[in-house]
């Protein structure tokens, strides 16, 4: 891949990375808001065990949203790699080269159209 298209890569990498490092600081604040929130209500326990319920359900949603964002994190620090190494924008499973449609609307995809489809098709079969 030529070095402007790396680098246009690379600033689309870099705001999404924002995006996501501010979504999991969101995250964070609200996980550990909630945990607080349960050690204050330690004394009234059981007036509020109903509410510590739908607490519980909330802290489980965001710990799903925290682990997927997470995730995305990660691919993206990848994806940052790649282009440090050259070798962004090919796919890791065949080698050839990802079109560019792909890039722009997921730049941390590892997966030409191909395999991503091969690659559901097999999660799927095994579900
Ligand atoms: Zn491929």
């Amino acid at each position: 891949m030529e070095r402007e298209q790396l680098d246009f890569y690379r600033d689309l990498l870099m705001g999404e990375r924002k995006k996501v490092m501010k979504i999991i600081e969101g995250i964070d604040e609200n996980l550990s808001n909630n945990i607080r929130d349960s050690v204050g209500n330690v004394s009234a326990y059981a007036t509020h065990l109903a509410d510590l319920g739908t607490d519980s359900d909330e802290r489980e949603k965001e710990t799903y949203m925290l682990d997927r964002e997470l995730r995305n994190l990660k691919n993206i620090d990848n994806a940052l790699k790649r282009i440090h190494d050259k070798t962004y924008g090919v796919c890791n499973y065949c080698g050839d080269e990802i079109l560019s449609q792909r890039l722009k609307a997921i730049p941390y995809t590892e997966l030409c159209i191909n395999c991503k489809r091969n690659e559901e098709r097999i999660n799927n079969n095994h579900r």
